[in-house]
């Protein structure tokens, strides 16, 4: 069987590592597309319109909403984030595999609209760590940190829907990991018992 180019859906608590272990991937993978998502987010320092996320105003987002343009969207930590199905044409069309850095309400709504999606969630090594992450990343405030991790508990729980677990404890073994998941779905439709087991340790 040949080679099928597949939706991966990345979730998992903010500060777990999901973006650096995906710029990491595709460092690795270059065939790999990553969506842009929309936010209605400001940018942080140096997040780039475009690159980062589509910054959007509430009507511009509205507008979206409307016009059926969102795969899916969600309200996350405040603010509305959503993957344009235009995003995802662009990148499917190309031939490769696509990636969706969302949460775990976008998640699922891509696993009802795209039944054949591979839903991988990151965990951290302990709550202890992810708090000493998304501090030690400096980019939010501490009202900001404890929206999240108060958030990070809940997302935590729905782990178990996903298809795929990583914990994300040494950055290389788990980008190994991941590569290794995406391999096992691009070639054989599914994964191997052994992958299977081994993502789920
Ligand atoms: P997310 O995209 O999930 O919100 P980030 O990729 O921004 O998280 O990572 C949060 C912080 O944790 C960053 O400072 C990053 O350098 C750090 N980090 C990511 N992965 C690891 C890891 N495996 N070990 C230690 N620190 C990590
Ligand atoms: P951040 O503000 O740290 O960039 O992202 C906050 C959260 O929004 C993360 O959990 C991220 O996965 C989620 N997110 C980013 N883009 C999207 C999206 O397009 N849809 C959904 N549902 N969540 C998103």
């Amino acid at each position: 069987m040949g080679r099928r180019a597949r939706t991966f859906v990345v979730s998992g608590p903010s500060g777990v590592g999901k973006g650096t272990l995906v710029s990491l991937l595709r460092e690795r993978v270059s065939s790999l597309g990553l969506t842009v998502s929309a936010t209605t987010r400001d940018p942080r320092p140096g997040e780039k319109d475009g690159v980062a996320y589509y910054f959007l105003t509430d009507e511009e987002f509205d507008r979206h909403v409307e016009a059926g343009d969102f795969l899916e969207w969600a309200w996350v930590h405040g603010h509305r984030y959503g993957t344009l199905r235009q995003e995802v044409r662009r990148l499917t069309d190309a031939g490769s595999s696509v990636m969706l850095e969302i949460d775990v309400q976008g998640g699922l709504m891509v696993r009802e609209r795209v039944p054949d999606a591979v839903l991988v969630f990151v965990e951290p090594p302990s709550m202890e760590e992810l708090e000493r992450r998304l501090r030690g990343r400096g980019t939010e405030s501490e009202a900001e940190v404890e929206r999240r991790l108060a958030n990070a508990r809940r997302e935590m729980a729905q782990a178990p829907l996903y298809d795929v677990r990583i914990v994300n404890d040494d950055l290389e073994r788990a980008c190994s990991e991941l590569r290794q998941v995406i391999d096992t779905y691009e070639n054989n439709g599914g994964p191997s018992q052994d992958v299977c087991d081994q993502a789920r340790d």
